[in-house]
C-alpha cells in the first residue's frame, strides 16, 4: 500500500547536509512544524499500515527563487530507504530544456513521475508550451501529478489551481496519466466530472482544508461528491495521498478507510491504482 502524496521537506538528515531546505520548507512551502528524523517519516508509514510512500519536489526557482528539493536530493532520499520511497521529478515546465531534464531525471536519477504545481510555478497546465514536456512524460510511460485545487501559499492565484485547466491536457494526451492533488478542493465535484470523462485522470485525497481529517474527508467524499458515484463509477481513478507533513499519515489513512468505501474500492484506492499509475502493474 503507498501514499501518492508526501512532501519531505521536514527531513533532518537532509536539512543537515543540505541547509537551505530549510528556508526552502519555511519561506517557499510554508511550513511551520519542527524538523524530523527521517525514522520518524518511516514510522508514520508502519503505523498507518503503508510500505511506500511517493516522494514530491517542486522545482520554484523561476518563481520564488529557489527550489523545495532538486530531483538530486530526491534521488539521495530514496537512496536512504530504497524499499520505503518511490521519488518523482519536478522541472520547470516553461524552460525549454524541460523535456530534456525530465529525461535524465528519469533515466539517470531512477525517478519514476513528474510533479508539476500551476500555482506555485506560474503556469496554466493547458498552455502549448507545456506540450513538449507531456509528450516527453507520456513517451517516457511515468504519470505527471499536478497540484489541483486552493493553495495556501499567498502568492498562490487560485485561479492556476482550477481543474478545468486540465481539460486541454487530457483530451490531447489520452494515454498520459495524470493526477489531480488535493480532490481539486473546493471543485471537487468539478474534478470528478472530469475523471467520468477522462479515464487517464487520477484524484488523490490529500485534501484538508479546515477541521480535522475524518470530518474533513466525510464531507469530501460523502457530501460534496457523492460516496457512490466514487464507488460505482470513479474506484480506478482514487489514489490515497496524506500530504504529509501538513496531516499525519496515520489520521488521513484512517479518515480514508473509515469514510464508507467498499473494502475492494479500499484496496483500489491505497494499492492497485497506485501501481497502475506507477506502470508495477498493466490492467
Ligand atoms: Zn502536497
Amino acid at each position: 500500500m503507498i501514499d501518492f502524496h508526501t512532501h519531505p521537506v521536514l527531513v533532518e538528515e537532509m536539512v543537515i547536509r543540505y541547509p537551505e531546505l530549510e528556508k526552502a520548507a519555511r519561506e517557499v512551502f510554508f511550513i511551520g512544524n519542527r524538523l524530523q528524523p527521517l525514522e520518524t517519516f518511516l514510522l508514520e508509514l508502519d503505523i498507518s499500515g503503508l510500505q511506500r510512500a511517493v516522494l514530491l519536489p517542486l522545482e520554484t526557482t523561476r518563481t520564488r527563487g529557489l527550489p523545495i528539493y532538486s530531483n538530486e536530493q530526491i534521488a539521495e532520499l530514496v537512496a536512504m530507504a530504497p524499499e520505503r520511497f518511490v521519488g518523482f521529478a519536478s522541472v520547470d515546465p516553461l524552460a525549454p530544456d524541460a523535456p530534456d531534464r525530465l529525461e535524465r531525471a528519469v533515466a539517470d536519477l531512477g525517478l519514476r513521475g513528474l510533479k508539476l504545481s500551476p500555482p506555485s510555478q506560474e503556469f496554466y497546465p493547458g498552455d502549448r508550451a507545456v506540450y513538449p514536456l507531456y509528450e516527453r512524460a507520456q513517451a517516457l510511460g511515468i504519470p505527471v501529478i499536478i497540484h489541483a485545487g486552493m493553495s495556501w501559499e499567498p502568492r498562490a492565484r487560485l485561479v492556476w489551481g482550477h481543474p478545468l485547466h486540465l481539460e486541454p491536457v487530457l483530451a490531447d494526451f489520452p494515454h498520459l496519466r495524470i493526477v489531480a492533488t488535493h480532490f481539486a478542493w473546493p471543485w471537487s465535484l468539478e474534478v470528478a466530472a472530469l475523471a467520468l470523462r477522462y479515464p487517464n485522470l487520477y484524484v488523490d485525497t490529500a485534501a484538508l482544508y479546515f477541521d480535522n481529517p475524518d470530518d474533513f474527508i466525510t464531507d469530501l467524499l460523502v457530501r460534496r461528491v457523492p460516496l457512490t458515484l466514487i464507488e460505482h463509477s470513479l474506484r480506478h481513478q482514487v489514489v490515497f495521498g496524506s500530504n504529509y507533513p501538513r496531516v499525519e499519515i496515520k489520521n488521513m489513512a484512517r479518515a480514508v478507510r473509515r469514510v464508507g468505501l467498499s473494502e475492494k474500492t479500499l484496496t483500489m484506492v491505497f494499492e492497485e491504482n497506485a501501481l497502475r499509475l506507477l506502470g508495477d502493474s498493466e490492467r
